[in-house]
């Protein structure tokens, strides 16, 4: 006899559908497990054996087949338990098959029937529910996870023996209703109004936010490039739908803690420059994603740029790029997620002090050129901001602007560029391609901004590609100051000005 179950399989932070099949008949008693299960699921067969025995009803020896379709695809996770088990459950005619039909199972078994929560519910019910299913049961812990997902119902369940009384009709198990969300974030980071005397800094942050550029920052030691990063990411904008369930998918693959509530505030990561490529563009066995992938739709900084690995740094264009990363293995490749904004701070050069207005800078001119030229020239072309920070002149205390105000008007800025963008797909300045006629049409320029920056670019001898990059922090620098109705502003020879400004690479040499 044949019975059906259904379950998913992880494939980055997509899920697809896995049909369980089992088959029940006479002859030497065993559980076989066939469609390309790795050793995670092998391993699998042991935990559904004993599970069975002890699901509460007696399971007659038999032989047993389980068959996991598609076949062409490697399965990997443990929580495929729980649809193996139930199907053969089906097959023993202890639950009857038509309750399986429009049932996700999702969940790790114990030798003793406990159900144990596997990395990934987030994106196995999102699969569901594209998949047409009403219905999911996960394990108890795992079950506010699932129910982040909208028209969903979910079965937290406790252990095998409670399913099948569930399954049978004889004990329902009520649809879980989610602990009331705690979605928004409180925004009590550090603020804006500590950051002195820093005006270019300041103004390339709330650039970098409005627009969703990426930045560097380069100067001496302690003038504030930390400081100014820690508090940018509190001037990001809220993640809106999609956004943040695709953000709380990817976290909920890591697993370190199963989200409660999608993710609101854009993440931020911070690794230190002794990362590996794996650990900072994903990896490892079974793979998992890197930081550029865990920076995914918020902020990525990378402090002490030119210390990063060589493989690191390269590693970086591609998610720059594209927006994801893909992990190629012998046998498959994966694909995450990976569109962040990157920040990056760097000294001018070993010591720090080259160009430093009162220190001396002890480097050689020819270790100088070797730090700077571990950033590659593509790197740098995909930072639309440079900017240079200089030791404040005085430390006197001047009252600046807080964060919330600043957020005020990045986020009339990012309605702005919706409005604008429209139907585009992009969703800001940053993400408009700098090839083909979309510049044109996306960032209108007037007719003396357009001579100022053919001169800029002559002057500084600058690539096609980085004449667009400026034009597009010009246009977020209309979207954030011009004030009335500008959605169809153009671009003028002041934003141009200013945005030419804020890309200034460091000097090569001592003493320039
Ligand atoms: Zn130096």
């Amino acid at each position: 006899m044949l019975a059906r179950a259904y379950c998913a399989g992880l494939d980055g932070v997509d899920g697809y559908l896995i049909t369980v099949e089992a088959d029940v008949r006479r002859g030497l008693p065993g559980l076989t497990v066939v469609g390309r299960a790795s050793g995670a699921v092998g391993e699998a067969r042991e935990r559904v054996r004993n599970a069975l025995a002890h699901c509460g009803h007696e399971v007659r020896p038999r032989k047993q087949v389980v068959n996991l379709a598609p076949a062409d695809r490697r399965k990997d996770s443990p929580g495929i338990d729980l649809s193996m088990a139930v199907a053969l459950l089906a097959c023993h005619e202890i639950v009857p098959h038509e309750a399986l039909e429009s049932l996700m199972l999702w969940g790790e078994l114990g030798l003793d029937g406990v159900l144990r929560p596997a990395v990934g519910t987030l994106i196995v019910a999102d699969c569901a529910r594209r998949a047409g299913f009403r219905t999911i049961a996960v394990p108890r812990a795992s079950a506010d996870e699932a129910a982040l997902c909208p028209d969903l119902r979910v079965l937290a369940v406790d252990d095998l023996p409670s399913l099948v009384a569930h399954l049978r009709g004889e004990e329902p198990i009520a649809p879980h209703q989610r602990a009331e969300p705690t979605d928004d974030v409180a925004l009590d980071g550090p603020d804006m109004a500590d950051v002195q005397s820093q005006a270019a800094g300041r103004l390339a942050v709330e650039v970098m936010a409005a627009g969703g550029h990426n930045l560097l920052l380069h100067g001496p030691p302690g003038v504030g490039k930390t400081m100014l990063a820690r508090r940018a990411a509190g001037l990001l904008p809220s993640l809106q739908g999609d956004e943040a369930l695709e953000v709380t998918k990817l976290h909920s693959l890591c697993g370190r803690r199963p989200p409660r509530s999608l993710w609101r505030r854009p993440p931020v990561r911070m690794p230190h420059h002794t990362v590996s490529s794996a650990g900072l563009l994903g990896g490892g066995s079974p793979a998992r994603p890197g930081e550029v992938s865990l920076a995914h739709g918020g902020l990525l900084f990378l402090d002490e740029l030119p210390e990063f690995a060589r493989a690191c740094t390269e590693g970086m264009r591609e998610p720059l790029e594209d927006g994801e990363v893909s992990i190629v293995r012998a046998n498959y490749a994966l694909r995450f997620p990976a569109r962040f904004q990157l920040m990056a701070a760097m000294n001018p050069c070993p010591c720090g002090y080259l160009g430093h207005p009162e220190r001396q800078c002890t480097c050689s001119a020819a270790s100088v050129q070797r730090y700077q030229a571990r950033l590659s020239g593509p790197l740098l072309d995909r930072i639309d901001l440079v900017v240079p920070m200089r030791p404040p002149a005085s430390m006197g205390e001047v009252p600046q602007e807080c964060s919330a105000d600043i957020r005020a008007r990045i986020e009339v800025a990012r309605a702005r560029q919706r409005e604008r963008l429209g139907a585009t797909g992009f969703r800001n300045n940053a993400q408009i391609p700098t090839d083909g006629g979309a510049m044109e049409s996306l960032c209108p320029i007037d007719d003396a901004g357009r001579s100022l920056l053919v001169q800029l670019a002559t002057a500084r001898q600058l690539s096609p590609r980085a004449r667009d990059r400026m034009r597009r922090v010009a246009m977020t620098l209309v979207d954030l100051h011009r004030s009335g109705d500008s959605v169809n502003a153009s671009i003028g020879s002041r934003e141009v000005a200013i945005a030419g400004s804020l890309r200034r690479l460091p000097d090569l040499q001592p003493g320039t």
